[in-house]
């Protein structure tokens, strides 16, 4: 990651499931390249330099909700340079732009402009920094959404060790405020865990309760095994209340951080089935996060602040 840190040896098991991936969807194969880039930092020990300022926690409020962040300037600038020249090598114009319209428009602290809209959700600015980029608004998010998860791992493993709240009953992250990627039912006694496709958290929550309304209603609530494929560790818990849909899986033990964007590509097939039935997932976050950068770390021609409108 940061020009003096080497970068951590790669994880075998996702690695493996990548190239996996790539053999039995070729198409994906240009996109999956760009994933390999983030996560090879993802448990790199480097992001947990400068834990963020953050406030009095509550029942409702993510850890990092109105948060101080302290990234390390030099390894944003590193892996968003990596993320954008590896998409631009396979061909990803539309995530990445057009390298010279790039440079002649790149200003010191893009790099820090993009990684804050990313883990805000500011939607306006990063369709901004795609303009200027020549990339198109949704691929550049695809893309920018990546820029921001090392640190947002480094975030939760931080919280983890010192300040869990196993009393979270909230739907959304207790670390960064996002919707689930997914369900994970453990071990024989079959607990509950949810599980953040951002920064990899994992919080329980009961059975019988809709992540996103949170009905306990069961006449409402059900779940769907969409795909002819008995192999499958995936099904899909549906709520007839507010027409939401959760991937859910079956597994012996937690699913290693940086395997979630993995399993969650993997099982792109019941995302597409769940759409297919008139089921969907919130737009943008369970919560604003409103999380601000350290003023040392603030880009020189940041956009003025703005309110960002979280659903629409
Ligand atoms: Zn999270
Ligand atoms: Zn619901």
């Amino acid at each position: 990651m940061s020009a003096t840190t080497a970068p951590p040896k790669p994880a075998v098991n996702a690695f493996t499931r990548l190239d996996a991936l790539a053999q039995a969807h070729p198409e994906w194969a240009p996109w999956l390249c760009v994933v390999r880039v983030v996560t090879a930092d993802l448990p790199d020990p480097a992001w947990n330099r400068e834990p963020p300022d953050t406030a009095e926690p509550s029942a409702l409020s993510p850890w990092l909700a109105g948060a101080v962040l302290r990234p390390d300037a030099r390894a944003v600038a590193s892996l968003f340079d990596r993320l954008t020249s590896v998409a631009r090598a396979q061909g990803l114009h539309a995530l990445a732009g057009d390298g010279k319209t790039v440079r002649q428009s790149e200003a010191p602290g893009d790099a820090l402009a993009v990684f804050l809209a990313a883990v805000n959700g500011d939607d306006a600015e990063l369709s901004r920094q795609a303009t200027r980029r020549g990339a198109s608004p949704d691929g550049f998010r695809a893309l920018a959404q990546l820029l921001p998860l090392p640190y947002l791992h480094a975030c939760a493993r931080h919280w983890t060790a010192s300040s869990p709240r196993p009393d979270w009953t909230q739907g959304y992250c207790p670390v960064c405020g996002a919707w689930p990627s997914f369900a994970e039912v453990r071990g024989i006694e079959r607990s509950r865990h949810l599980r953040c496709g951002r920064c990899a958290a994992s919080w329980a929550m009961p059975v019988l309760a809709c992540t996103y309304c949170a009905s306990t209603d069961h006449e409402a609530l059900g779940t769907l095994v969409v795909l002819d494929d008995k192999s499958s560790r995936f099904s899909l818990d549906v709520c007839k209340s507010c027409s939401g849909f959760l991937k859910s899986c079956t597994t012996l033990q937690a699913t290693p951080p940086d395997g979630i964007l993995v399993a969650d590509l993997a099982s792109v097939a019941f995302d597409l089935a769940a759409v297919e039935r008139g089921y969907g997932r919130p737009p943008g976050p369970g919560v604003p996060l409103d999380a601000t950068l350290a003023a040392e770390h603030r880009p020189a021609d940041a956009a003025p602040e703005r309110k960002t409108r979280w659903w629409s």
